[in-house]
């Protein structure tokens, strides 16, 4: 497990932590499962290492194109996997042939889906996504109910699911933040779920067997929205999704963007430091540098505004940040090659923290995009730190 790359610049990504994250997750919705959802290479963490780690400890895997579906299938995982987005009708197949559990947002996919089944005698797995006010992908709940009478008709589908998906589950149902209405969107959306899940009761069928909803959001905002499952994508790797969510449970972020100085020199004042020439110190400084620019998805854009941790001290990026490499100055203090990097994370000693949070404020975005968006180029290393305490 730890093969460290050549390279100083990699991702550390602690899966004791994860652990510790569905534990709490679960231990709040209980006794609704949990599907934790691993798109975009689990969120930047390394899908190759996260998902069969994490495997026994949930219920189900989400993710939102066809192709992770089947990497996981590949690397092994035999636990049920939701692909979440839409897909085409020639690639239906391939969900019965991996095994994955298809969304169903249309009639057309709908009937492909019964088909393609019938045709190979074998279910599909599907669970049918309604949309209750994002307008993107699902059947509007005001006209679900034609389509889930027609449902029923398809012999060859094993409809397990019905879900949507929530537009802005951070607002509070309190929430008196001024920018923000008042009223909760999520609760409305709740109730057209509810509208849609009518249907069921009307006609006296049983609902499919997992009723789900809940994003990260709604899980710390809005236990009502936990049905039978709840799909915790940003929270399980430790970091809360908006700064308005409330905060019943402790998660820690898994993820240690690390690297070291590979050079280190005095710059004289008045002497600017990287392309196009932004920035000089005042006064005589040391500058150092990092090998990590924004080719490993270290924005440019937020050039000239991070602290990075240098031996777990804070000190400020100066200067553009080019594709492969940052300055960082170091002012009077000296710290020469090799002297540990922190760009993202917390130092085990000094306590010294950089969260995805502000470099999503550097950078203009939102955590996901940080995490996310950490590049392929940096290597990701699975250390254990809990199991590691035990030997
Ligand atoms: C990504 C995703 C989630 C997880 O959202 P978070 O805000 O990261 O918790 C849940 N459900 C669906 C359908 C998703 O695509």
């Amino acid at each position: 497990m730890n093969t460290y790359p050549l390279r100083p610049t990699f991702a550390q990504i602690d899966l004791g932590i994860l652990k510790g994250n569905v534990v709490a997750i679960r231990s709040l919705v209980k006794p609704a499962k949990v599907l934790v959802m691993l798109k975009a290479n689990a969120y930047g963490h390394g899908v190759e290492g996260v998902a069969p780690y994490i495997e026994p400890f949930v219920d189900q895997i989400g993710v939102a194109i066809l192709d992770e579906g089947i990497a996981l299938r590949k690397l092994g995982i035999s636990k049920p996997i939701l692909v979440a987005g839409g897909t085409l009708p020639a690639l239906v197949r391939y969900y019965l042939q991996y095994d994955l559990t298809l969304t169903v947002s249309s009639y057309e996919i709908l009937e492909v889906a019964e088909q393609v089944a019938s045709a190979a005698g074998k279910k599909i797995k599907i669970h049918i996504k309604i949309d209750t006010g994002m307008e993107r992908s699902g059947i509007r709940w005001y006209e679900s109910h034609p389509f889930l009478e027609k449902s029923l008709e398809c012999q060859n589908l094993d409809i397990e699911g019905i879900y949507t998906h929530f537009a802005n589950s951070e607002t509070l149902e309190d929430g008196l933040v001024d920018k923000k209405p008042a009223f909760s969107y999520a609760s409305q959306q709740l109730s057209r779920f509810e509208e849609a899940l009518a249907f069921y009761r009307q006609t006296g069928v049983p609902t499919p067997r997992l009723r789900h909803t809940a994003n990260s959001a709604a899980i710390l905002n809005l236990p009502e929205s936990y049905y039978d499952m709840v799909r915790p994508g940003v929270m399980f790797y430790g970091v809360y999704p908006d700064d308005e969510v409330k905060r019943p449970i402790r998660i820690e972020p898994a993820m240690t963007w690390r690297s070291s100085l590979v050079y280190s020199k005095r710059t004289l004042a008045g002497n600017p430091v990287s392309y196009g020439s932004l920035w000089a110190p005042k006064q005589d400084t040391n500058i150092g540098t990092i090998p990590c620019g924004y080719a490993d998805g270290y924005f440019r854009r937020m050039s000239g505004q991070p602290y990075i941790l240098v031996n777990g001290k804070p000190y400020p990026q100066v200067g553009r940040i080019c594709m492969d490499q940052c300055m960082v100055d170091l002012g009077q203090d000296n710290a020469g090659l090799g002297s540990e990097v922190i760009l993202l994370g917390k130092h085990p000693t000094t306590g010294q923290r950089i969260t995805a949070e502000n470099l999503a404020q550097w950078a203009g975005t939102n955590p996901y995009e940080v995490m996310t968006n950490v590049s392929a180029r940096v290597p990701r290393v699975f250390v254990n730190e809990e199991a590691d305490k035990r030997l």
